[in-house]
């Protein structure tokens, strides 16, 4: 199809062979789920294959996501949020042999009806119980490390998706950390990726532990957007989150520390394209049975509005208990003033997660309102970024992981 398309143009004379490879590189077909409240946002003509009071679900191509995707960072203050990337289960969507408008209305339906999530932890209560072991690690974070990886990162062209930097940057982190199992010696590391389906970057995993209990998610999404025209640095959209993840994840390797649950640090691939890596993860924790008791997801870490040191919760699309454990955490080893906030429809990974069904919870750098106003630009850059601020949430990271994946001694 692609191809035949691409000869035809060619026949034609009309483009050059630079963007016949451009075009042959980005996926064409794209169904997305979107607030009408972002829709109406847009400028840009969308082919509806259905719609409720709040949600919309269309077909598109990659100049409407590129749309979609100016009008959640022009916008994102309304609260109204982002939009989901939902291609993989519309096609998957049965029956087929309903005729394809009511097809299209139950997807929508079903696809935006509130998820209850549900955590074995609920039953027994959040508690702060291994004080010794989440102070030992929190003497051992090192900011330095996560400015200097910060910098490597926003280093990059772009982590676009579907660029060959976006590869590159994953691969990065996945080197990152295989070298950090390795120089620690630890037997109970399995590092790996799962694909984005036609996305060129995939999603990386670091797995700690081997027991098959339910395990404990901490991640952060690793790519932006495309730098064909500028570059793209992502300094704090979100590689903040991502070096946050880093480090947790080092101070965890060099401690030797075990644990009884397993721990899934995770590196998300697309969610600018609207929860893509994430999307796919999920799918893949649920098609396997992989049993998940809560997840915390960063994005954005490094933007401490007026210098504040405020650490914000996101009070929409998340588990409330889990939500207001974090805040417990914050009292207790970061002791940080906490405030709520609240994001929208699929504002980030976190919705991936709650939409499948598990405890997920986001804290977050600053208000919607007040968040970095530099996002998406060539100008998210470090300079703009407080080390400290991102070290408190390292602290609430390690902390997240250590008392709910229960030390081993
Ligand atoms: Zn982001």
């Amino acid at each position: 199809m692609l191809r035949n398309k691409k000869t035809a143009l060619f026949s034609l004379g009309l483009i050059s062979s630079i963007s016949l490879t451009a075009m042959a590189q980005a996926p064409q077909h794209h169904v997305v789920v979107a607030p009408q409240c972002l829709i109406k946002h847009t400028d840009f003509s969308f082919k509806t294959l259905s719609e409720t009071a709040s949600f919309v679900l269309i077909e598109t191509n990659e100049a409407g996501i590129d749309k979609l995707i100016d009008a959640k960072t022009q916008y994102r203050a309304s609260g109204c949020g982002g939009f989901v990337n939902v291609t993989e289960s519309w096609d998957a969507f049965q029956p087929k042999t309903l005729a394809k408008d009511k097809r299209a209305k139950q997807f929508l339906i079903d696809y935006t009806k509130p998820t209850k999530s549900i955590s074995n932890l609920s039953k027994v209560g959040y508690e702060i119980k291994y004080e010794k072991q989440v102070n030992t690690l929190l003497s051992q974070l090192n900011p330095q490390m996560m400015w200097d990886n910060l910098s490597t990162l926003s280093s990059f062209q772009d982590r676009y998706a579907n660029s060959d930097h976006g590869v590159k940057a994953a691969n990065w982190i996945k080197d990152y950390v295989e070298t950090l199992a390795k120089n620690n010696q630890r037997s109970d590391v399995t590092v790996y990726t799962i694909p984005t389906g036609s996305y060129k970057q995939p999603s990386v995993i670091a797995k700690i532990g081997t027991s098959s209990a339910p395990g404990i998610v901490i991640g952060a999404h690793m790519d932006t957007l495309s730098g064909s025209f500028s570059k793209k640095p992502g300094a704090d959209d979100d590689g903040s989150g991502t070096v946050t993840v880093l480090e947790v994840a080092r101070t965890l390797l060099s401690s030797g520390m075990t644990f009884n649950k397993p721990i899934y640090f995770m590196w998300y691939a697309a969610e600018e394209q609207g929860l893509v890596g994430s999307g796919y993860v999920v799918s893949e924790f649920k098609k396997k049975n992989i049993p998940v008791d809560a997840v915390l997801h960063f994005d954005m870490t490094g933007y401490a509005h007026k210098n504040e040191s405020t650490m914000w919760l996101m009070s929409d699309y998340s588990n409330k208990e889990l939500t207001a454990y974090l805040e417990k955490l914050i009292n207790t080893y970061v002791k940080q003033p906490v405030k709520y906030t609240a994001c929208g429809y699929a504002c980030s990974d976190h919705a991936s997660w709650n939409k499948g069904g598990f405890a997920a919870a986001m804290p977050f750098e600053s208000s919607m309102n007040n968040d970095n106003p530099n996002i998406h630009s060539s100008q998210d850059t470090m300079d703009k970024l407080s080390l400290s601020h991102m070290t408190d949430f390292a602290k609430l990271g390690t902390s997240f992981v250590v008392e709910l994946a229960q030390p081993l001694a």
